[in-house]
């Protein structure tokens, strides 16, 4: 199979695009389309500092490279943030391959390690007793995340959801009729003033299949394993292969859809925020998911000692 462009093999065909491309050109496509999705949604502007969580997986990992070449081009920062979630050897190796691709590339980085504030979402399911080890990954990571976008001054914090995240995000809050969650389903969100950095998705519109092809193609070194803790619901499953199903048949589903989604979202994650009492960052009741969780486990709540030590690891950079 050859490259469509070049005499060069291709590495990965793109049907819905009647493109079959090599590593070159698979680079450069990538690159005009992330950069057609920052213009289509407004996502950056020249002289931002675009905060980039980065988990050490291809996605990330592959929007982090993206968004570097994007940004020296069009004039923003980058800062990759890399949260170490005390899981294990997973972690280790997830932190490993985020320092190696930060030093290859004299990129901007910032590692928090959520497990010496006896955060990670073991010890805090272990102390609460509970087995949703993922949820409480998922509301730390989250916190982590917003919090050291906005200690960093950051305009914005990126995310590496592509296109088959976000369409079985979608398909699924429309089943459960979860009008809430499909609202913030949108390539965008706003910033709140001190509490909460405008979230964005430049990989909105990418396949994932793309990102496996350009990560492996421009020689990243990224985390293989699945995290032992990773479990794909059956509902997440069923509407995944049928999103598949539908794609065999119409190429380019997945982008209609969002595309006409995202004139609807009007993310109302902000709706009714106020600061949390102990933290001062994003809540719904005055009380942080964050600061919720370690009052429970340990008596005290942690958010505001996590942007203490993000603080001072900011200032020593
Ligand atoms: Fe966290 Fe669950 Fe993802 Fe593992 S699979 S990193 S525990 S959210
Ligand atoms: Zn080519
Ligand atoms: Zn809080």
């Amino acid at each position: 199979m050859k490259c469509s462009y070049c005499d060069r093999d291709a590495v990965v065909a793109v049907r819905y695009a009647k493109l079959r491309l090599c590593p070159i050109h698979l680079a450069e496509w990538l690159e005009s389309r992330v950069m057609k999705a920052i213009e289509r949604y407004g996502l950056i502007e020249a002289g931002d500092t675009v905060a980039v969580g980065v988990s050490g997986g291809k996605d990330s990992l592959s929007l982090a490279d993206i968004l570097l070449k994007i940004g020296s081009k069009v004039g923003f920062k980058t800062l990759l943030i890399h949260i170490d979630m005390g899981i294990g050897d997973y972690s280790e190796e997830s932190k490993r391959v985020f320092s190696k691709f930060c030093s290859e590339r004299g990129a901007d980085c910032l590692t928090f390690n959520v497990a010496e504030l006896g955060a990670s979402p073991i010890a805090l399911s272990q102390k609460l007793k509970s087995k949703r080890v993922c949820g409480i990954c998922g509301a730390v990571k989250r916190y982590a995340l917003n919090a050291a976008a906005i200690e960093a001054g950051a305009s914005s914090l990126a995310t590496a959801h592509h296109a088959d995240d976000m369409v079985v995000y979608l398909l699924k809050a429309f089943l459960l009729q979860d009008y809430d969650q499909l609202s913030k389903i949108g390539p965008i969100g706003k910033s709140l003033d001190g509490m909460a950095v405008r979230k964005i998705k430049p990989l909105y519109e990418i396949y994932e299949s793309e990102l496996a092809a350009y990560a492996s193609s421009a020689g990243i070194e990224y985390v293989r394993r699945p995290c032992p803790y990773k479990h794909v619901g059956h509902i997440e499953q069923a509407i995944r292969e049928f999103v598949e199903k539908v794609e065999m048949k119409w190429p380019g589903f997945k982008i209609s859809l969002l595309r006409a989604h995202a004139k609807r979202a009007t993310s109302a994650e902000e709706e009714g925020a106020m600061p949390c009492r102990h933290c001062g960052l994003i809540s719904k009741s005055g009380e942080c998911a964050f600061c919720r969780l370690t009052l429970k486990a340990y008596g005290k709540p942690l958010g505001e000692e996590v942007r203490r030590q993000l603080r001072f690891m900011l200032q020593r950079r």
